[in-house]
């Protein structure tokens, strides 16, 4: 990892239920998880008023895992960032390929809505990746040119913002990147910002990988150098494993 201070997020998913999520709060609470980490759970929106009463704010901070491109109005069925900022929750999960992919995002909309809610006061784990066909027909950086062009576009301040590299073919299918696979798109990325915004931005940027981390692959990757921290889905969802990820700054 390089000196950015280390980040875990939990993203949860469209999982849970009232019992689980009780259950899963007990055993993150009870986990010990270390000071200098940024450490995100991100429950459906659902449980969020739940979670943020019973989760040991000292430990873990709460995310949300989508929210809408404007502010309120008549939009049936979204949460706005600013709704989001009232509640006080400080992050949200933008861009994630699920949403990309079954929700119809595309890079301009991912990008508007980083914009949107980093201006209503949030910080943004906004997601990029490739999928198995783009890395195997070679339009791999091509492909994350185009989603990291969108958001360098719109964004005016990357102090909150926190890149997750996702790459579609490892996104709970078991198959995690190699630790090479996954530095080699975590540099690639620190340089194509370091191009865009400058070093000081760059270096400063949190890029994290996702895609089925789980507690014994998390050591190795963390020790990359631009590695600076995960994105977990499944693996969020076990207390114990997630306790694990968030133990396992390089
Ligand atoms: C994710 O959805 O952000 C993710 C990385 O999922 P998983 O860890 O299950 O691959």
């Amino acid at each position: 990892a390089s000196n950015a201070k280390f980040f875990v997020g939990g993203n949860w998913k469209c999982n849970g239920s009232v019992a689980n999520v009780r259950k899963l709060v007990d055993e993150l609470n009870s986990g010990s998880v270390p000071r200098g980490v940024d450490i995100i759970c991100a429950p459906p929106f659902i449980y969020i008023d739940y979670v943020m009463q019973h989760l040991d704010k000292e430990k873990y901070q709460l995310a949300a895992q989508n929210c809408w491109i404007s502010g309120n109005g008549a939009y049936t069925g979204e949460v706005s960032a600013e709704q989001l900022q009232d509640f006080g929750v400080p992050w949200v999960i933008l861009g994630h390929s699920e949403r990309r992919s079954l929700c119809g995002e595309n890079n301009e909309v991912v990008a508007k809505k980083t914009a949107h809610a980093l201006a209503a006061g949030l910080g943004v784990i906004a997601c990029v990746g490739e999928t198995l066909d783009q890395r195997n027909s070679g339009s791999m950086f091509q492909i994350l040119n185009a989603q990291m062009q969108a958001l360098v576009d719109e964004v005016k301040d990357w102090s909150k913002v926190v890149i997750a590299y996702e790459p579609v073919w490892a996104i709970g299918t078991g198959v995690v990147a190699t630790p090479e696979q996954a530095q080699e798109v975590h540099a690639y990325l620190r340089k194509f910002c370091q191009s865009k915004l400058g070093t000081s931005i760059a270096d400063k940027l949190r890029i994290i990988y996702g895609g089925s981390v789980n507690d014994a692959n998390c050591k190795e990757l963390s020790f990359q150098e631009d590695i600076d921290g995960f994105l977990v889905g499944g693996a969020s969802l076990k207390g114990s494993s997630f306790v694990t990820i968030c133990n396992a700054a390089g």
